[in-house]
């Protein structure tokens, strides 16, 4: 069984500012520095420190070279990227001092996958074998179409939310995984039981899971509902933590655990991330989770 994701990388280019730019005004940055980041590149990253062989697909752009090194210094398979003579995808991010962030992307080279490399690509995996996706990429609805041909089972994060989304065959997903916002534009509802209702109704057999911030996650399947708490931490950044539960809660299915014990791990592991500075550096590795999660279990 393997697991690919077909996902984005980014440069993220993040200023230090006094406060967000007005129009026309130019600004001085008191500091910058360049990250790694992309939800794509988060959540290999999360599933390869959860303790599982992950493939990453997409494509590097000129610049993008230190986001390859990132992901083989995580034992991430790197063999299906492809190169691009384009500027790789970025993200140019202000942050003012009381850690509000405005967000510029550029989706770059993960704009430049194409037909040919999605049938290619998933050509190689067959039946049983996972396949994660969020929406910072081009030919995502190929991607699925494929992806169910070969009986891959099809992990989806719609984020960014656009209603060009709905083009997409749900039927051929299996797992479902949103925030509250994405679950507000795509249902109208605020309220997380009424997300799941609506969503339940609209797709009968898909799973979903349903991420709260602070006040943890839900998962619902049409089996069952699981409400699972967020673990108690100081909250210093909360960049990466959906794609830190996503990556622990599929390594977990992934590894036998019942449900119940996924979305507690996956809850242990954002809480982690959440509680250090940084996107995908703040993403502990299995042993520090299985830690937590023995501390919490002698209290
Ligand atoms: P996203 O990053 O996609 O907006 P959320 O903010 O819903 O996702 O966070 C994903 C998960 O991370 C939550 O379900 C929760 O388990 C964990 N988490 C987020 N914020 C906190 C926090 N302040 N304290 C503890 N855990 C948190």
């Amino acid at each position: 069984m393997k697991i690919l994701n077909f996902g984005s990388l980014n440069l993220d280019y993040v200023y230090q500012v006094p406060h967000f730019l007005a129009p026309g005004e130019t600004m001085a940055a008191s500091a910058v520095e360049i990250m790694p980041g992309g939800k794509g590149l988060n959540q290999s990253v999360a599933l390869a420190r959860a303790g599982v062989n992950v493939c990453h697909a997409g494509m590097v752009g000129s610049g993008g070279e230190m986001l390859v090194d990132v992901l083989r210094k995580d034992h991430v398979d790197v063999t299906w990227l492809k190169q691009s003579q384009h500027l790789q995808g970025n993200a140019v991010i202000q942050v003012t001092p009381s850690g509000e962030n405005a967000i510029l992307l550029y989706g770059g080279s993960n704009r430049e996958i194409t037909s040919q490399q999605v049938r290619e690509t998933i050509s190689c995996f067959q039946s049983g074998d996972w396949l994660v996706l969020q929406n910072e990429v081009s030919c995502l609805a190929e991607m699925v179409q494929q992806a169910g041909k070969h009986g891959m089972r099809i992990v989806l994060n719609p984020s960014p939310f656009e209603e060009k989304l709905y083009e997409l065959d749900f039927s051929l997903v299996e797992w479902l995984f949103i925030n509250e916002v994405e679950g507000y534009q795509m249902t109208g509802e605020v309220d997380p039981q009424r997300i799941l209702t609506v969503l339940r109704k609209r797709y009968p057999s898909i799973k979903i899971v349903l991420t709260l911030g602070e006040m943890g996650a839900i998962c619902d399947t049409p089996l069952k509902r699981i409400a699972q708490q967020a673990f108690s931490v100081q909250a210093v950044d909360t960049t990466a933590a959906g794609d830190t539960f996503t990556g622990y809660f599929i390594a977990s299915c992934t590894q036998g655990y019942s449900l119940e014990e996924c979305m507690k791990r996956a809850a242990c592991a954002s809480a982690i991330s959440v509680s250090r500075p940084g996107a995908s550096s703040s993403i502990p590795f299995a042993a520090e989770v299985e830690a937590m999660l023995a501390d919490m279990s002698t209290l």
